[in-house]
């Protein structure tokens, strides 16, 4: 008898006891919009914005409606305007090629390399063709942060870093966010802290900091947050930014402001299970892992791993085997792009040159959620379900 899997990959913890209790005194009081605020009371956005500024090490914080929400404000307020070109990652979620055509700009893809990371060879050869890099961490693999920097700061680029898969992680100590002009998260339900919809954006730059809240939609109520430059620099671009109502309210925040108090222990408790399905899987013929660089400390909220150079018709046959004992993988190769599968290629209002290096990885990538409702010993379950079945199919060939 084969071992089956029970478990939901889309299952999340519940909402922590603390949070739920923040949520019902917000509730209590009625004022849930972010500017209703009593006499004294700084509300819980602001607070929430003083502490993930604090926990970046960021001057400046904006929570917003969703991540993606974030992106597009962060590409607005560093001046990314209609027909503009901005390098992204070929290998990302739609939210981010999305954001870039929320703005009128023009995404210009970067590869993606075996290590699942921007290509930073593709990077430094289309390094003239953008001023921008909306970066994307996607499924939370760090890229060489030191040498995309070189890269970006030797050619004038600014650098947007999308971290919905890498809040809480760090490269070299630096928190992911940190390296480039603007940082931007999601605490969406299935990203690392859950607010249902949400987002932030940090930056150190108080003139992209004040534009981004004025773009939030703050009005002329900008001088209510805590985490915003002074009424001098609102002084300067407040006439000229338009409102693109975007804002997170305090329902939202009450109950982030627990979460993000134990980001760093559930970030713990993800790398257990990643590691645990990393070592059960080490080894398994034709299955390539994907190593982490340990420069990076990564919150493994996520599995990847490639099947490289497999006929189309065998990694479907993987995909099948393993949902028929439980086990969701998610094909970022298959024909159509499936659930929150696609890539470069699915985004047909973008036009893409073919990357032919990124294709043969894009075919082979398999992904899989770990919610922190899957014990440790799920995830050895889960490994030796995935390691059979791969066996089997490589072998049957
Ligand atoms: C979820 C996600 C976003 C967008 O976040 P939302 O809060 O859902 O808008 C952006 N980029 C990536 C890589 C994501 O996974």
């Amino acid at each position: 008898m084969s071992e089956i899997f029970k478990g939901s990959f889309t299952q999340q913890e519940p909402i922590p006891d603390e949070a739920i209790e923040a949520a019902l005194t917000v509730l209590r009081t009625g004022r849930l919009h972010r500017y209703n605020t009593a006499a004294g009371e700084a509300g819980e956005v602001a607070l929430l914005e003083q502490e993930f500024g604090a926990f970046t090490g960021a001057k400046y914080c904006l929570a917003v409606a969703s991540g993606g929400y974030a992106l597009g404000c962060a590409l607005r307020a560093v001046g990314v305007g209609p027909g503009d070109p901005v390098l992204t990652n070929a290998f990302t979620l739609a939210p981010v090629p999305g954001s870039i055509a929320s703005v009128g700009a023009r995404p210009v893809f970067v590869g993606v390399t075996e290590n699942l990371v921007i290509d930073l060879d593709d990077l430094q050869a289309k390094s003239a063709e953008a001023k921008v890099l909306l970066l994307s961490h996607m499924r939370g693999h760090l890229c060489d942060m030191d040498r995309l920097m070189a890269i970006c700061d030797a050619a004038g680029i600014t650098v947007i870093e999308d971290c919905a898969h890498t809040m809480g992680a760090t490269w070299n100590g630096v928190p992911s966010g940190r390296h480039g002009a603007v940082g931007c998260y999601s605490t969406q339900t299935y990203k690392h802290i859950n607010s249902g919809e949400g987002g932030f954006l940090v930056t150190d730059d108080e003139e992209i900091a004040a534009r981004a809240v004025m773009l939030s939609g703050s009005y002329m109520l900008y001088e209510r947050h805590l985490a915003a430059p002074g009424p001098e620099v609102f002084e300067r671009v407040k006439y000229v930014t338009p409102n693109v109502s975007g804002r997170m309210d305090h329902l939202r925040a009450a109950i982030l402001r627990p979460q993000l108090r134990a980001l760093n222990s559930q970030a713990d408790a993800w790398n257990a299970r990643y590691s645990v399905v990393e070592d059960g899987l080490r080894g398994t013929p034709g299955l390539t892992l994907v190593e982490r660089d340990p420069r990076g400390r990564f919150v493994g909220s996520s599995f990847q791993f490639l099947l490289l150079d497999w006929a189309a018709e065998r990694v479907a046959d993987v995909v099948a085997r393993c949902a028929a004992r439980g086990v969701e993988l998610k094909w970022f190769g298959g024909a159509e792009p499936k659930g929150f599968t696609s890539r470069y290629d699915s985004w047909r209002y973008a036009e893409s040159a073919p990357m032919p290096a990124s294709d043969r990885i894009l075919a082979g990538i398999l992904d899989m959620r770990l919610p922190l409702t899957f014990s440790v010993d799920d995830c050895a379950l889960i490994a030796r379900i995935v390691r059979s079945e791969v066996s089997a199919v490589f072998q049957s060939a």
